[in-house]
């Protein structure tokens, strides 16, 4: 077995057992493998264990993989920052877009999603830790913003998505996630019947466990999937 198929086993288990210790199904958590920096063969063999969410944060190096592995029947998550004048490819060739972080954006995304395809899922990402240097929309703002979503066509509002301040302790881990899950089930209480919103979008390779705990339904994971990445290649 390669190391990418063993990786995504053991992830897999965690996934599992972290379910199982919130008394939690482990259908309701669905594993988005963070494909960034990784190229297309690498994909390939993850796909071929079984995967079949990635993430991707830069547009053109993730528009070239698309490209590269159209053969394979794979859901495709833009993660990372978006620059407004970027939103058209990403609008035209995602399947959800977790990066949302106003609403200018989503406007844009809304106007651009081809007439042809269903509508575009997102998440509205939250400045939870309320880091100044961090994006997100900051938990203030987020049922003003949420009303302008509920109202676009080709938008389909899922859920929240956040990457709080980092920190080993599992204890303090758990607090931004649990603050994470008190804003969905406000947003669910302005919501318009017609919503599905059932997507929490939160962990990552160092804190999956604790965002599990608190209600995560999406884990974004790429380290422990495909290794600590080199900027550098
Ligand atoms: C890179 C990235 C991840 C994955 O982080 P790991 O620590 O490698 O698991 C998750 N979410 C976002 C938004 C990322 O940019």
């Amino acid at each position: 077995m390669t190391n990418i198929a063993k990786n995504l086993r053991i992830v897999r288990e965690q996934i599992n057992l972290a379910s199982q210790n919130a008394h939690r199904s482990v259908n309701d958590v669905s594993l988005l493998a963070v494909s960034k920096t990784r190229n297309a063969d690498e994909l390939r063999e993850a796909f071929q264990t079984g995967q079949r969410d990635f993430g991707e944060n830069y547009l053109q190096e993730s528009l070239d993989k698309i490209a590269l592995l159209s053969d394979l029947d794979i859901c495709w998550h833009f993660i990372g920052p978006i620059q407004s004048n970027k939103t058209r490819p990403i609008a035209e060739s995602f399947h959800w877009v977790h990066s949302v972080d106003r609403l200018k954006i989503a406007q844009r995304l809304n106007d651009q999603r081809p007439a042809h395809l269903p509508p575009l899922n997102i998440c509205l990402q939250i400045n939870i830790s309320g880091e100044e240097s961090k994006s997100g929309i900051l938990p203030e703002r987020l049922n003003e913003v949420a009303r302008g979503v509920f109202a676009m066509p080709n938008i389909h509002l899922r859920g929240l998505m956040a990457i709080p301040a980092a920190t080993d302790d599992p204890a303090l881990q758990r607090q931004p996630f649990a603050k994470m899950k008190t804003l969905l089930a406000q947003l669910h209480e302005i919501a318009p019947t017609t919503a599905c919103l059932d997507t929490l979008s939160m962990g990552m390779s160092g804190d999956m466990e604790a965002a599990i705990a608190e209600g995560a339904t999406i884990v974004r994971i790429g380290t422990a999937i495909f290794g600590v990445r080199d900027y550098s290649k």
